[in-house]
């Protein structure tokens, strides 16, 4: 049977400091952000929960909620929450999957501005509701206001696997249609 890893601050940056990277922390800042944060009695799977929700904090601190940013950000960092859970084969993800789903079609709106998109769900025998919904389009507000995927109507134990498919809606004539 394979050894299971010790799961210390060394583990953590071995596995994510790439990712912390991203949002301008070092390897030795989260070395003394973990000094100062619960000597000794903090669990490392506490600390890397502390360390993602600080990032969540941050983005919105510095993003405003209608930029393109602050929803590519903000998903980049649910999606590693939510991977996180199903390497760690924590609990289901579904309310972490959500969000990312959520601020990615916000990203998707607003990063295609011009064009009238739509959405398709994509389900890839995920569980029975998911797969009864496969290939519905909807407007990107409808797929924002319903958020019919990682719902708690999904069944399939681990996480939901589904995603949306943005694109832009194209007319009789196969061209994209323009806003406006
Ligand atoms: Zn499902």
């Amino acid at each position: 049977m394979p050894k299971r890893i010790p799961r210390d601050i060394n583990w953590l940056i071995k596995k994510y400091l790439d990712f912390f990277r991203k949002y301008g922390l070092s390897e030795t800042m989260i070395r003394e952000i973990y000094e100062k944060w619960l000597p000794g009695t903090g669990l490392i799977t506490d600390f890397i929960w502390f360390i993602f929700e600080y990032l969540l904090t941050e983005i919105a601190k510095e993003k405003t909620p209608l930029a393109l940013e602050f929803h590519r950000l903000t998903s980049d960092v649910y999606n590693q929450m939510a991977m996180y859970l199903i390497k760690e084969g924590k609990r289901n993800p579904n309310y972490l999957l959500k969000k990312f789903h959520y601020h990615e079609l916000c990203y998707s709106e607003i990063a295609t501005t011009n064009f009238v998109v739509e959405v398709e769900i994509l389900s890839r025998k995920c569980c029975p509701y998911c797969d009864n919904i496969n290939g519905l389009k909807m407007t990107i507000e409808e797929a924002k206001e319903k958020q019919l995927l990682a719902s708690e109507n999904c069944t399939n134990a681990r996480n939901c696997t589904c995603s949306y498919l943005v694109k832009p809606l194209r007319g009789d004539d196969g061209w994209a249609l323009v806003k406006g």
